[in-house]
């Protein structure tokens, strides 16, 4: 079994679910008292709010490639960022270390493929509905992405930030996100996809009106599969 190398924090909350997703995988694929050997860096994630809300993406980029390199200097085998926002600098953080990147995106848009899906969603922060980063490598598959209008937008935004990240999960806030989800199924997508780690936690698949695509479970079941490989 291959050491993962895991950089959480961004929040704990979703962090929480990447442990316990990935040890109850392991476990089922190996049997007996198997669980993963990983290690977790866990971040304080005000200070990357922080330098989020002031665009300094130089400054984030430094820290997780620091991180990063440290998980590699212990021995991890490979990096799983352990959220989807800070892979806006992941192509550089991937330059600057010699083990492997799971992506989240690229794994995201491989299951979508697999699912035979060719028009989704994209839901999650401001940063992940806007930028490139997840939207191209999206596209780089074959798959047409659709993102919410900007007042949908702000909204998803900002209850990531005041809300989900904070462990705060509301039936109003779950309500509103199914309203976005429908729309955004009425302009031809398949499915959506919960870009947002946190997203999980607040609504599940019976819910749902449409195919959720869960970075947070896409994301760890790729990490098992890089560890047992
Ligand atoms: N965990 C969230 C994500 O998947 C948001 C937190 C952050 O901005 O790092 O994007």
């Amino acid at each position: 079994m291959k050491t993962l190398g895991l950089i959480g924090g961004l929040s704990w909350y979703s962090t929480s679910v990447y442990y316990k997703t990935i040890n109850q995988l392991t476990n089922q694929r190996l049997g007996g008292s198997h669980s993963a050997k990983l290690f977790l860096y866990s971040v304080d994630f005000n200070e990357f709010k922080i330098l989020q809300e002031k665009d300094d993406w130089q400054q984030i980029e430094t820290m997780l490639t620091t991180i990063a390199q440290k998980l590699e200097t212990a021995g991890a085998d490979c990096i799983v960022m352990a959220t989807n926002t800070p892979h806006l600098v992941a192509d550089i953080v991937r330059t600057k270390i010699k083990i492997p990147l799971l992506h989240i995106a690229e794994e995201t848009a491989k299951e979508i493929v697999s699912q035979k899906v060719s028009k989704v969603a994209l839901i999650g922060t401001k940063f992940t509905m806007q930028h490139a980063f997840f939207k191209d490598r999206l596209a780089k598959f074959g798959l047409e992405v659709v993102v919410p209008g900007s007042a949908d937008q702000n909204f998803i935004h900002e209850s990531i930030f005041n809300e989900l990240t904070k462990g705060i999960f509301k039936d109003e806030t779950k309500t509103k996100y199914l309203e976005i989800i429908n729309k955004l199924k009425q302009q031809g997508a398949q499915g959506v996809i919960f870009g947002c780690t946190e997203m999980s936690l607040l609504i599940t698949q019976v819910e749902c009106p449409t195919t959720i695509f869960d970075t947070t479970a896409i994301h760890a079941k790729a990490a098992v599969n890089f560890a047992l490989q």
